[in-house]
């Protein structure tokens, strides 16, 4: 069995590695991947964006499943082409891949679909989006809608401030074209989850839920990023709440997508927010697995999952998984800068005696031909520990973090503070 993962980040290092451990046997390729990826299978020095090339390497070494880990190929249409030479491919085509890549266009197929979600209004002339922010209650939320790598949601206390996001999207543009239409929206209170399904459209079989860290700082404060940090499960993510957002948001969000010629397949991924009042809105849709939900997820998936996405890239309906009974939370390792300029270059050290139970999965990280270990990108580690209680889960998570040294290391000491506090609460 041959299988190529697309991508380099953290969350193909969680794929590639649930998959060896599956199957040792399983021969792995990961383009262009990592230096941990490259422990477990062989890097293809190939962009995952570079689509001719990526169907090149599924030709020449003779790939019989090809997963796709990022948004930007997906959203160029790497899955279709696969599919139109015939091959196997876990992923949406380009125009599924649409429920991430145009916010406007999944605000849309929301409405459609009767998907409860904030009041949001879709614009592109400057003058109307500054008319609009200002009859807007406070706070609200100001979204590029195009792929902006996690960075393009600015969330407004103020109708000033949504002015200044609006301005620098519209009038300065930017973040280029992603930014040339805004979808500006009230603001929900309330606590974020993440709910990863496997669906070939019609089928629906949900991860172990997580809750995403995207503030930079501790407390959630400072800029949005791409995620600091992962756990799962979480508590309040019961079996009635799964059912529920199953019902309301996965089911006619899949049938909506369908009935309008583009029926889904792979992962989707409903960004959910949770109200005061058990409401459950949507905040956003992603055509893919999340990083960092990916490496607090996966790990808990002890079999099942390679036989999952196979008959997925089948067409066919996803078999249940596995999934371990303990907790696994996950701390991204950022360098100093990010998300604005992250320094790149810093040597790393990973001791080899890290605490019970914990994985290091490679984001931005390269190697020089001596071995040294260096700082490649802006998330540069994410530090999982899977353990039978989530406090043993989150010690050790941040003690390795502590453990792991390259300077200007940037990392939050509080991911799963929700979840402790409802542990001490005992809620
Ligand atoms: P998005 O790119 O749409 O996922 O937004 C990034 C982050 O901004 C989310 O994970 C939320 O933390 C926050 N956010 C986005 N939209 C809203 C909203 N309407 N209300 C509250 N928070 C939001």
């Amino acid at each position: 069995m041959r299988i190529l993962v697309v991508g380099g980040g953290g969350r193909e290092h969680a794929i590639c590695w649930a998959l060896r451990r599956e199957d040792r046997d399983a021969t792995i390729y990961c383009a262009p991947g990592n230096p941990g990826t490259a422990e477990l299978g062989t890097n293809l020095p190939i962009a995952a964006t570079d689509i001719d090339r990526i169907a090149d390497a599924a030709d020449a070494y003779g790939i019989d499943l090809t997963i796709i880990g990022p948004e930007a190929p997906l959203a160029l249409g790497l899955a279709d082409r696969l599919r139109a030479e015939g091959k196997l491919v876990f992923g949406p085509g380009r125009a599924g891949a649409q429920v991430e890549a145009s916010k406007a266009f999944s605000k849309a197929v929301m409405e459609k679909a009767g998907v409860p979600t904030a009041t949001s209004r879709t614009l592109t002339d400057l003058r109307e989006a500054l008319d609009y922010v200002a009859q807007h209650a406070e706070p609200l939320v100001v979204k590029a809608s195009g792929l902006a790598a996690g960075k393009g949601a600015i969330v407004c206390a103020t109708r000033a401030e949504a002015r200044v996001a609006v301005q620098s999207m519209l009038g300065d543009g930017v973040f280029g074209e992603a930014g040339r239409v805004v979808v500006i929206e009230e603001f929900m209170p309330g606590e974020e989850l993440s709910l990863l399904a496997i669906t070939n459209g019609t089928g629906i079989v949900i991860l172990p839920p997580a809750q995403d860290h995207k503030r930079l700082g501790e407390g959630d404060t400072g800029p949005n990023t791409g995620g600091m940090g992962a756990y799962s499960p979480v508590a309040i993510a019961t079996p009635t709440l799964l059912a529920r957002a199953t019902r309301e948001v996965l089911e006619p969000m899949l049938a909506e997508l369908a009935r309008q010629g583009a029926p889904y397949s792979g992962v989707l991924y409903a960004g959910l927010m949770i109200g005061p009042d058990d409401s459950i809105k949507v905040v956003e849709f992603n055509c893919r697995l999340g990083d960092p939900e990916t490496q607090v997820v996966l790990p808990l998936v002890m079999s099942g999952l390679t036989e999952c996405l196979w008959r997925v890239a089948r067409g066919e309906s996803p078999s249940p998984l596995a999934v371990a009974a303990g907790f696994a939370v996950t701390t991204v390792l950022a360098a100093k800068g990010y998300p604005d300029s992250p320094e790149k270059g810093a040597a790393i050290t990973i001791p080899a005696a890290l605490p019970e139970g914990v994985t290091v999965f490679h984001a931005g990280t390269s190697r020089d031909p001596d071995g040294t270990l260096r700082a490649s990108g802006g998330r540069i580690l994410t530090v999982t520990a899977v353990a039978s209680t989530f406090a043993l889960a989150q010690a050790r998570s941040r003690e390795a973090s502590a453990m792991i040294k390259f300077d200007g290391k940037v990392y939050r000491r509080d991911i799963g503070w929700r979840e402790s506090v409802r542990q001490t609460l005992g809620v």
